[in-house]
C-alpha cells in the first residue's frame, strides 16, 4: 500500500466510523472554536451575479473585496425555479428546497379558499405590535405589498424548515436565531419559524414584528427606534460618494426610462426631504440609507441579543433591500446603481468589521447571496442596440381569442379569474364544471397566449402534473415553481428582455420575475469560519446553500431540501 492509497484507506475508516475528518481537514484551522459561533446569512435583494465584481477596481477593504479574495465565490450561480421574485428566492435560499416544496410559489397569489389575491406572508392572526405601521397604500412603490388585506405577518405559509429553523431543533431551542430587513419578506423568510424577525415600516419610520414573535417589544428595540436614526436623513440627500468622472455611468445620469419619484428625482443629489413627506421614508429606502438603517439595527441586535457568545452557533439573516429599489426605478446599468453598489461595500465592510470585534470573522460563517437578479432597462439595451420591450397586456385585444376559446369549450360565464404574475388563474367555476376538459382548455388558452408577440412560453399546470411538457431547463425551472394549492392555470413566459413595467400606475425601469437568465444568476459566496479562498465556476445552484449550511454546523438538512452539499465550503 503506497503512502497515498494509505491516506485514502484511514480517512475512509475515519469517515466510517463516524470519526470528524475537519480537524484533518486544512479548512478548520486548530485554533478556530469547534463550530461557528454565528452563522451570517446575508441576501442583497436584486444583486445579480456579475454586479459584485463589475466596479471590482473601486472597491474598497474589508467588504466586497473581503469577500471576494477571502471567500469561496461561486460566480455561475443560479435560482433553479421560474418566478424570480423576493419571497420566491428568499424561502429558497433559507430552506434549500424549490417553490413546489416551501410553497411561496410568488410574491402575490390567489387564494381559492378565500377567494382573494394574497400576500405572501400576510396572516391576519399576527397583527404588528405597532399601531398604524400597516402599508399605506396611498404611499407604497410595491404593488404586491398592496395585496394584503391585514397588518398580520407570520412565517405560517413557509411550508418546509428553514435552516434556522433545523439549527433552533439541533439546539433544543437554544441558539438565538434573528433576522432584520426593509422588507417584511426579506425578514420573515430568513427567521423561519423559529427565529425573531424585524422590518421596516415606511409609515410609522421605524423597525417593527408582529405578535407571532412577540407579545411585547423588547425594551432593546424600543431604544433603537427612540434615536430615530431614519429621521436623522431629513434634509440631506443621497450623494455620489466619489468624483462622477470616476463613474462608468458618470456621463448617464439622466436617463429617459429612469424612474422620477415626486422629488427624489432621477438625477443626484437624490434629495430625501424631510419625515413630514408622505415619500421620506420610501426615498431612503431607494437609497444606500436603507442599507445603512438595517445594519445599524443587525449590530444592535448582535449587541443586545448577545449573538455569538457562547458555543452554541447562533443565526443572524440581514437582507439588503436597496439594492432591488435602485435597479427597479433605474436599472442595472445606471449611476445609481453603480454608486450604491460601492455604498454597499462600505456597509458591509463596516458590518464585518463590527462582526469582528465582537465574535471574530474566523469564528463566524458569512454566507451572502441574492433572491434573484434583474434585468436591464430595455431603454438601455435599446440604446447599446439590443433588442428589449415593455409589456402591456392591458392594452392586448384578448378579447377575440378569449370568445374563440369559451365557444369551443362551452363557457358561457366568466373563464379568467385574473393574472397574478407570473400565473393565469381560471375561475374555480370552469374549474369544477366537470363538462369541461381543463387540460385541454389550459392547452388552448397556452396555445392562444403564445401567438401574443411578447409570449415566448405558456406552460399549461395540467401538462405539468401529467409530465407531458417537453423536458428543458425552462419546463423544469416552471415545474420548481408548481405548488398545486397555490399556483395558477397557466405560467407565462415573456420574451427575454421584455417585462411587465407598470401593474400599478408607477411605470418601473426595469422589473424581474422572469426564469431567463438575468434573472436566475446571482452571487454565492462564503466567507469567514474555515474557509479557504477560491473561486467555483462549477453550476450550482441556490438551493445548495441552507443544505450546505446545515451540513456545515451539524444540523439535519431543512425538511425539503433539494440541492447539493457545496464540497468546497466544508474544505473537501
Ligand atoms: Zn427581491
Amino acid at each position: 500500500m503506497n503512502k497515498q492509497s494509505m491516506l485514502q484507506r484511514t480517512l475512509q475508516v475515519l469517515l466510517i466510523t463516524g470519526i470528524s475528518i475537519s480537524a484533518f481537514s486544512p479548512a478548520y484551522a486548530e485554533d478556530k472554536a469547534e463550530k461557528p459561533k454565528l452563522v451570517l446569512q446575508i441576501t442583497v435583494d436584486q444583486f445579480r451575479g456579475d454586479l459584485p465584481t463589475r466596479y471590482a477596481d473601486r472597491l474598497g477593504e474589508g467588504g466586497l473585496r473581503y469577500l471576494l479574495e477571502e471567500g469561496i465565490h461561486y460566480n455561475n450561480a443560479h435560482h433553479a425555479h421560474a418566478n424570480t421574485e423576493t419571497i420566491v428566492g428568499h424561502v429558497t435560499l433559507a430552506t434549500g428546497a424549490h417553490p413546489a416544496a416551501h410553497g411561496m410559489i410568488g410574491n402575490i397569489w390567489f387564494d381559492r379558499t378565500t377567494g382573494l389575491t394574497t400576500y405572501n406572508i400576510e396572516d391576519p392572526d399576527y397583527s404588528l405590535l405597532t399601531k398604524g405601521a400597516d402599508v399605506d397604500a396611498d404611499t407604497e412603490i410595491d404593488p404586491t405589498q398592496k395585496a394584503a388585506s391585514s397588518d398580520g405577518r407570520s412565517p405560517m405559509t413557509i411550508l418546509t424548515t428553514t435552516f434556522s429553523d433545523e439549527l433552533a431543533s439541533l439546539t433544543g431551542g437554544k441558539a438565538k436565531i434573528f433576522s432584520v430587513s426593509i422588507k417584511d419578506r426579506g425578514a420573515v423568510s430568513m427567521a423561519g419559524h423559529t427565529g425573531k424577525a424585524f422590518w421596516f415600516s415606511k409609515p410609522a419610520n421605524e423597525f417593527v414584528t408582529s405578535n407571532y414573535y412577540y407579545d411585547d417589544y423588547p425594551q432593546w428595540i424600543v431604544d433603537w427606534n427612540a434615536r430615530k436614526l431614519p429621521e436623522s436623513y431629513a434634509n440631506t440627500a443621497w450623494e455620489l460618494l466619489h468624483p462622477i468622472d470616476t463613474y462608468l455611468f458618470g456621463d448617464r445620469d439622466d436617463q429617459e426610462w429612469e424612474t422620477a419619484l415626486g422629488s427624489f428625482g432621477r438625477t443626484f443629489p437624490h434629495e430625501f426631504t424631510t419625515p413630514e413627506n408622505p415619500y421620506f421614508s420610501t426615498y431612503l429606502t431607494i437609497s444606500p440609507a436603507g442599507d445603512r438603517i438595517t445594519t445599524d439595527l443587525a449590530k444592535t441586535v448582535i449587541a443586545e441579543e448577545g449573538l455569538g457568545d457562547d458555543e452554541i452557533t447562533d443565526y443572524l439573516g440581514v437582507s439588503y433591500s436597496a439594492t432591488d429599489y435602485i435597479g427597479h426605478f433605474f436599472g442595472p446599468s445606471s449611476l445609481e446603481s453603480e454608486d450604491n453598489i460601492l455604498q454597499l461595500d462600505r456597509t458591509l465592510a463596516d458590518l464585518f468589521a463590527y462582526v469582528d470585534k465582537e465574535i471574530g470573522l474566523e469564528n463566524t460563517l458569512i454566507v451572502l447571496s441574492a433572491d434573484h437578479g434583474g434585468p436591464e432597462a430595455p431603454g438601455y439595451l435599446k440604446s447599446i442596440g439590443i433588442p428589449a420591450e415593455y409589456v402591456s397586456p392591458d392594452e392586448w385585444d384578448t378579447a377575440p381569442a378569449v370568445a374563440r376559446i369559451k365557444n369551443k369549450f362551452g363557457i358561457e360565464g366568466q373563464m379568467i379569474e385574473g393574472y397574478d404574475h407570473p400565473y393565469l388563474y381560471l375561475t374555480s367555476d370552469v374549474i369544477n364544471d366537470s363538462d369541461i376538459d381543463l387540460a385541454a382548455l389550459e392547452t388552448t388558452i397556452a396555445e392562444e397566449l403564445v401567438a401574443f408577440p411578447a409570449v415566448s412560453y405558456a406552460v399549461p399546470s395540467t401538462s405539468l402534473e401529467r409530465g407531458t411538457v417537453p423536458d428543458n431547463g425552462l419546463t423544469r425551472a416552471v415545474l420548481n415553481n408548481y405548488n398545486a394549492a397555490r399556483s395558477g392555470n397557466i405560467y407565462v413566459v415573456f420574451n427575454p428582455g421584455w417585462f411587465i413595467s407598470n401593474y400599478d400606475g408607477l411605470a418601473l425601469a426595469a422589473v424581474h420575475g422572469s426564469p431567463w437568465r438575468y434573472d436566475t444568476y446571482v452571487p454565492i459566496i462564503f466567507a469567514g469560519y474555515g474557509i479557504k479562498p477560491q473561486k467555483v465556476s462549477r453550476r450550482v445552484h441556490t438551493v445548495d446553500v441552507a443544505l450546505t449550511l446545515a451540513t456545515a454546523i451539524g444540523t439535519k438538512p431543512p425538511s425539503g431540501a433539494a440541492g447539493e452539499v457545496l464540497l468546497e465550503v466544508l474544505g473537501q
